[in-house]
């Protein structure tokens, strides 16, 4: 065992705080890996606040994780010490059922051990990233490349992920329309990605003040959503939309901006139930789909082409004791466009 120092949620409705707990020494497959930095996600605070259901505290959340591999298993063929690596919202799977074989490890039916709020292959809980360090068996860690700025590749492993899956599976090629519902930690990255496939990106969003940095971050315009007049401008324009959107919002006028047979991507996760009118689905012969990160192969990808692109996070750097700041700011969307944690502040 060895001591992990970390910041910890302990119950719904108190401030994370500092805690330690022990990590299993390396098993034969497992590598050990030094958090440089974390990201955090929205849904990190969905979990902790008891907003998708109860979870299981003590939690230390975190799935954006970037650091340096300081120990491997007797058996680890792909890492060594010094290298460095990522861990993002999956720690195993079964590897066995037909999604795991497909590469779709986020769906696996056999027993999916998420990075924390889960358990283990050995059935302890899983701890995220808000810590010193974590030890994940091999399948599920990440190359990194190095000379890139670790503090900005760490969102990759979940916001990264979580929209380049949706906009490679609906086909986004040089010219496609899509729409970037939501401009958050998810709809920033969704807007550079979709951006460097050659996509004509329109951002929709009801914060008029992010209209300069929609530009900057690569969209070629932007449509606020609360301005009637726009939106009736913009109807039938899009082939895809990505919601990223994570609280309740109105579904229906989203659907009016795409084209016939376009789809709505949906990848927010709005605690509360969206209404989704019949008419703009019907009549426009659209499609709404569920979207969730992506496979552990599809994440190596995507951080390869971000690699290759340049595409990373735009970061604030924080240390530990601002997570709770962060965590306000995140519930007021008053980020550019992720925090990300430095955890050798620890
Ligand atoms: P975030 O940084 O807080 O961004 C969410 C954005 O949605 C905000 O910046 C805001 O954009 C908009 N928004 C928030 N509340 C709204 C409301 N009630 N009505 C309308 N717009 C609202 O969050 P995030 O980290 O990007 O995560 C977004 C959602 O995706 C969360 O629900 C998260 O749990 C979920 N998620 C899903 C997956 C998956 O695999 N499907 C993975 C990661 C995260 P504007 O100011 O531009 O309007
Ligand atoms: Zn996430
Ligand atoms: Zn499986």
């Amino acid at each position: 065992m060895s001591q992990a120092k970390a910041y910890a949620a302990m119950s719904p409705t108190t401030p994370l705080q500092p805690w330690t707990f022990d990590r299993r020494e390396p098993g034969e497959k497992d590598v050990r890996i030094e958090v440089a930095f974390c990201g955090i996600c929205h849904s990190d605070l969905h979990t902790v606040r008891n907003e998708w259901g109860p979870a299981a505290f003590p939690i230390v959340p975190g799935h954006e994780i970037a650091g340096r591999v300081t120990a491997v298993g007797k058996k680890v063929r792909g890492f060594k010490a010094g290298d460095l690596a990522g861990v993002g919202c999956m720690v195993n799977s079964c590897r066995k059922c037909e999604n795991c074989r497909d590469g779709l490890e986020q769906h696996c039916s056999g027993g999916l051990s998420f990075t924390y709020n889960s358990l283990d292959k050995d059935g302890t809980p899983t701890q995220g990233g808000y810590s010193s360090h974590i030890v994940v068996d091999e399948s599920f860690v990440l190359r990194l490349g190095t000379g890139q700025p670790l503090e900005r590749v760490a969102p990759l492993l979940c916001a990264g992920i979580t929209t380049y899956s949706p906009l490679k599976r609906f086909g986004t090629k040089k010219g496609t329309r899509v729409g970037v519902l939501g401009l958050g930690g998810l709809g920033h990255m969704g807007v550079k990605l979709a951006a460097a496939m050659g996509a004509e990106v329109v951002v929709l969003s009801g914060a008029a003040a992010k209209k300069a940095d929609a530009q900057r971050l690569g969209a070629h315009d932007f449509v606020l959503t609360s301005d009637a007049a726009a939106m009736a401008k913009n109807a039938g324009r899009l082939d895809l939309i990505v919601d990223t959107v994570s609280g309740p919002h109105d579904i229906g006028a989203a659907l009016g901006l795409l084209k016939t047979a376009g789809t709505l991507a949906l990848v927010g996760a709005s605690p509360k139930p969206l209404e989704l009118p019949a008419f703009p689905l019907i009549i426009g012969r659209r499609a709404v789909a569920g979207s969730l990160i992506g496979g552990i192969a599809e994440t190596q990808e995507m951080l390869d082409f971000c690699a290759k692109r340049k595409v990373f996070a735009d970061v604030e750097v924080i240390a530990p004791r601002e997570i709770n700041t962060a965590y306000e700011r995140l519930v007021k969307g008053d980020v550019r466009y992720r925090f990300s944690i430095d955890l050798s502040k620890l």
